[in-house]
């Protein structure tokens, strides 16, 4: 089956009947991106930039960022880029920017909130990933898309705040030397995000689902806990009902979403988020060809009817039998 996988990669990721759903690669180094091509896959649907930050002793500045963001925009040669900006904090410490000891990280200054302390740090991140995506003098008609993501987003008011700055952005650097083709998304990885969604559908461009964080919010068990991170499962019918929210307000607005969190190369969930709607799916690298070669296997109607049964079950392992049964 791996070889039949490897030898189809770069066949467009759709389901038996055609249904196209793309699949994309997580990273967390630019230089890597040529790598994911090469694996079949349709784009980058989560960069990491938290491991570029980490890479250096210092806060990498603008033009070290316009060079790491521009390496991996020349790899995709006109495949989207969905870059998240930095989301350090809780389980990813960054040595030169101290957070003061907190009693609980995983719910301490993460994310967008830590970003929103030190919007300078934002700005600049925005301004290199906009720059680095300026379609290339020699090529001035093939648009980079890029599409930038904020982490760990509790409701309209941090996208605001964030998009202020972004908005601004475009407005001071000139339209020949910045992005073209650019939207402005959130992730949906703390629950009131995803209950919130009809209201962040209305003003984000869209959505990427990170399935690990939304599980270990929604269950409260953390992701890395040595004895109870098995419980953590994304196939759980809350965090389920989370994601059918997410693309029913998306989709309202006529937005697309994304999975970047692991579930989405779990083979019992592919069918479940296709069926619920999703638009994107985001896996490793390695993955990529055995996520594509898994949409081939099964149409729309049934992945429907996957979802709709993995909706009704009561807990994680009822959703895993039910689905394991077919
Ligand atoms: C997620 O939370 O699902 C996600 C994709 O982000 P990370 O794993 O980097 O927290
Ligand atoms: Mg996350």
């Amino acid at each position: 089956r791996e070889a039949e996988a490897w030898q189809a990669r770069f066949e467009p990721a759709q389901t038996r009947d055609g249904h196209r759903v793309e699949v994309a690669a997580n990273l967390g180094n630019t230089a890597h991106a040529a790598d994911a091509v090469e694996r079949g896959a349709e784009g980058i649907g989560l960069l990491r930039t938290e491991f570029l930050f980490m890479a250096h002793a210092r806060e990498p500045d603008l033009a070290t960022q316009i060079e790491e963001y521009r390496e991996a925009l020349d790899a995709l040669e006109g495949r989207p880029l969905v870059a998240r900006t930095l989301d350090v904090g809780g389980d990813k410490p960054l040595p030169y920017w101290p957070v003061p000891k907190e009693d609980n990280p995983f719910l301490g200054l993460r994310g967008i909130r830590l970003s929103l302390t030190r919007p300078e740090v934002l700005e600049t991140q925005l301004r290199a990933l906009l720059m680095a995506a300026a379609p290339a003098s020699e090529a001035a008609d093939k648009p980079r898309p890029l599409r930038i993501m904020l982490p760990m987003v509790k409701d309209v008011g941090e996208f605001r705040a964030a998009r202020a700055i972004f908005e601004r952005l475009l407005d001071e650097i000139p339209a020949a030397e910045r992005a073209t083709d650019v939207q402005l998304g959130v992730m949906i990885e703390v629950p009131s995000a995803a209950l919130l969604a009809p209201v962040l559908a209305a003003e984000v461009d869209f959505f990427s689902v990170g399935t690990n964080d939304l599980t270990q919010y929604t269950l409260a068990i953390d992701r890395d806990h040595p004895e109870l991170s098995a419980q953590a499962d994304g196939l759980h019918p809350a965090v389920l009902r989370l994601i059918e929210m997410t693309v029913a307000a998306a989709h309202a607005h006529g937005k697309w979403v994304g999975v970047c969190g692991e579930l989405a190369s779990d083979t019992l969930a592919v069918p479940v988020l296709v069926g619920l709607g999703v638009d994107e799916l985001s896996v490793s690298a390695r993955q990529v060809p055995l996520v594509k070669a898994r949409l081939r296997e099964f149409d729309l109607t049934e992945a429907r009817g996957q979802a709709q049964l993995a909706l009704a079950q009561a807990t994680s392992e009822a959703v895993r039998d039910a689905l394991e049964v077919r």
